[in-house]
C-alpha cells in the first residue's frame, strides 16, 4: 500500500476497498457489505465504499453534534487557518484525487486536475471571506421604530445551525463538496458529508486533507452507501440543523421530507440559449460547444436547449456542426473532449431522448452513435415542443436546437420549463438583452457567455424546479448561519443624560 502514500490510512483492504470516515477515525463499516463503484469507461467495478448502517450514522451525529459545540467556541481566525491548511494539502495532492475522478466519473484528465486545484481555491476563498462576513455584526437602536424611545440596543451576529449535512452529486464529487464543507465550518458548523457514490473515493480522498489539517474529531465525518438506501435516515435525522443538497429531482422529494430545517438546493437545469439576429455567430457557436458538450454534457449549467431565431439558424448550426466535428471522443486518460457518460442507466435515458426525438421528426445533424457508456457527440436541428427532449435534462452530449420567429418565443420556452436553473442571450444589443434577462425566468443569465456556475463565490441559484436559497462563498456562510439578537435595555432613554 506503499504506493498510496498518505492516503494508504483511507484504504480498508487491499487496492479498491475504502473505509468511512467517523470521529476522527477511517472506520470499516459492522455492515460487513460495500458498495461498488463502476468505471464509466471500463465498466468493471474499480473501487468499492463501505455501506454504512444505520448505528453508524446515530454515531457519527452524535459526534458531530459534540464536536460543534467547542468547534464554534474556537476563535475565527483559528478556524480559517485550519481551512488554509486543507486547502493547501488538497492542491498538494491534487494528482491521486484527480487519478480518481477519472476512474470514478470518467472526468477528462485535465479538467479533473482543475477540479481539484478550484476547490483548494474554493476552500481558502470561505475562510477569507467568512473572517469578514461573520466578524461583522449590527447594531441597532429602538428610537428608528415608531412609538420607541432610545433604550434599547440591539446586536446582533451570525452563529451557527448546528450539524450541516452535505450531500453533493457525481459530476463534481469534490468541488460541489467543498462548497458546502468550507462556509459550513468556518462558520463555526460540524459537517457530514454524504457522497455521490460515483464520486466518493475522490470525495474520500479530499476528506482525509482535512483530517491531516489537523481538525478536531467529529467536526468533519463522511458516511458512505447508496443514497436509495441511507439518504432517508440521513435526510430525515433528528441530529441534522441544516442540508446542503446538489443533485437532481431527489433533492425535490427530500424537501418534501425534511423538518424544520434550512434548506439549500440546487438542482436540475434547462439552460436555454437565445440567439438573436445580430448576435457574433462565431461567439455563439464556440459558446455552444464548450457550454453544451464540455464533460460530456454533464453539468448543471450546461446548454441545454438552443432558441436560434430562423433567419440565422442555418449559419449557427453550421458553424456548431463544424466545432463539434473537431471534438475528440474517447477514454478520459487520454484527456478527450467526449468521455463515456457515468452510468449505463444515464446512457439508456439519453438514448431514449434521442430515439424520441427520431420518431417525431428532429433532423440528426450527426449519425446517432454510441459504445458503451460512450455517446459520440450530437446535434438535433427542428426540435419541436412536442419532443421530450425540448423540456428534459439529458445530461449528455446531445443538444437539441429549437427555431424561434422573435425573442419572445424564446422567452416563452424558456419560462414553459420546469427548470430556471440559467440561461443566456447573445446579441450586441445591450438594451434589448437587460430586457430579456429581465423576463427569463432564472436564477442567472449570462449575456454574450454561456451558463457556468463559477467563479465560485458568485452567487449561484435555481428558481422553481432548479432549486431553493443561493449558493457561493457569502450566501451560503449566511445560510448556514442565523441572527442572534442581544438587546440592552436602558431603564431610561439615552438622550436623558445631559
Ligand atoms: P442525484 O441522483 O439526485 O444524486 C445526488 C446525490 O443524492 C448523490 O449523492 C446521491 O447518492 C444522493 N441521493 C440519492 N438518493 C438519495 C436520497 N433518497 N436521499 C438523500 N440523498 C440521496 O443527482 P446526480 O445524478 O448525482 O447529479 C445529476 C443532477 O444534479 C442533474 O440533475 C444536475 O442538473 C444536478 N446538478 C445541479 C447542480 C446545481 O448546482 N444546480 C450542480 C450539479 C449537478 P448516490 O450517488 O449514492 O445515489
Amino acid at each position: 500500500m506503499e504506493e498510496h502514500g498518505v492516503f494508504a490510512a483511507i484504504l480498508a483492504s487491499g487496492d479498491n476497498t475504502f473505509k468511512y470516515y467517523s470521529e476522527g477515525e477511517w472506520k470499516v463499516s459492522t455492515s460487513g457489505k460495500s458498495v461498488p463503484i463502476i468505471n464509466p469507461t471500463t465498466r468493471k467495478t474499480q473501487f468499492k465504499v463501505q455501506a454504512c448502517t444505520q448505528e453508524e450514522v446515530n454515531k457519527v451525529m452524535e459526534s458531530a453534534k459534540n464536536a460543534q459545540k467547542s468547534w464554534a467556541k474556537t476563535p475565527l481566525w483559528k478556524r480559517a487557518e485550519l481551512l488554509h491548511k486543507a486547502a493547501a494539502i488538497l492542491k498538494d495532492h491534487k494528482k491521486p484525487i484527480a487519478e480518481c475522478l477519472v476512474k470514478e466519473i470518467a472526468k477528462p484528465a485535465k479538467d479533473a486536475a482543475t477540479e481539484v486545484v478550484r476547490s483548494g481555491d474554493l476552500v481558502s476563498y470561505c475562510a477569507e471571506e467568512g473572517v469578514r462576513i461573520l466578524g461583522e455584526g449590527k447594531f441597532l437602536v429602538s428610537d428608528s421604530f415608531p412609538g420607541n424611545e432610545r433604550t434599547k440596543y440591539c446586536l446582533t451576529s451570525k452563529v451557527p445551525l448546528g450539524v450541516v449535512l452535505a450531500i453533493p452529486p457525481f459530476n463534481y464529487p469534490v468541488n460541489l463538496a467543498v462548497s458546502k464543507i468550507a462556509p459550513a465550518l468556518i462558520a463555526g458548523n460540524s459537517l457530514v458529508l454524504k457522497p455521490p457514490t460515483q464520486g466518493a473515493v475522490s470525495a474520500l480522498h479530499m476528506v482525509h486533507c482535512f483530517h491531516l489539517a489537523g481538525f478536531p474529531k467529529g467536526v468533519i465525518s463522511c458516511v458512505t452507501g447508496k443514497g436509495s438506501e441511507i439518504g432517508d435516515f440521513l435526510t430525515m435525522h433528528p441530529g441534522v440543523n441544516c442540508i446542503s443538497f446538489t443533485g437532481g429531482d431527489t433533492g425535490i422529494a427530500i424537501s418534501r421530507k425534511a423538518g424544520m430545517i434550512p434548506l439549500q438546493m440546487e438542482l436540475g437545469g434547462k439552460d436555454a440559449c437565445i440567439i438573436l439576429e445580430d448576435a457574433d455567430l462565431d461567439l455563439a457557436a464556440a459558446s455552444i460547444v464548450k457550454g453544451g458538450f464540455s464533460y460530456s454534457g454533464q453539468r448543471c449549467t450546461a446548454v441545454k436547449v438552443v432558441l436560434v431565431m430562423e433567419s440565422i439558424a442555418d449559419t449557427l448550426v453550421k458553424k456548431v456542426n463544424e466545432k463539434l466535428g473537431k471534438l475528440t471522443v474517447g477514454p478520459p486518460e487520454n484527456d478527450c473532449d467526449i468521455t463515456p457518460v457515468v452510468t449505463e442507466s444515464s446512457a439508456n435515458f439519453i438514448e431514449s431522448l434521442v430515439m424520441d426525438a427520431k420518431k417525431k421528426g428532429a433532423t440528426f445533424c450527426q449519425e446517432y452513435k454510441r459504445e458503451g457508456n460512450l455517446i459520440w457527440p450530437l446535434l438535433l436541428d427542428n426540435v419541436k415542443p412536442e419532443m421530450r427532449i425540448a423540456w428534459e435534462e439529458p445530461f449528455g452530449p446531445v443538444l437539441p436546437v429549437i427555431r424561434i420567429g422573435n425573442a419572445e418565443e424564446g422567452i416563452h420556452h424558456c419560462n414553459a420549463s420546469n427548470f430556471g436553473l440559467q440561461g443566456c442571450i447573445f446579441t450586441k444589443d445591450i438594451n434589448k438583452a437587460m430586457l430579456i434577462s429581465d423576463a427569463m425566468e432564472t436564477g442567472t443569465v449570462q449575456i454574450n457567455s454561456a451558463p457556468a456556475r463559477g467563479p465560485d463565490h458568485f452567487p449561484f441559484q435555481g428558481l422553481k424546479d432548479s432549486g431553493i436559497g443561493s449558493q457561493g462563498v457569502a450566501s451560503s456562510i449566511n445560510m448556514m448561519t442565523k441572527i442572534k439578537s442581544t438587546v440592552i435595555n436602558l431603564p431610561t432613554p439615552s438622550y436623558a443624560m445631559g
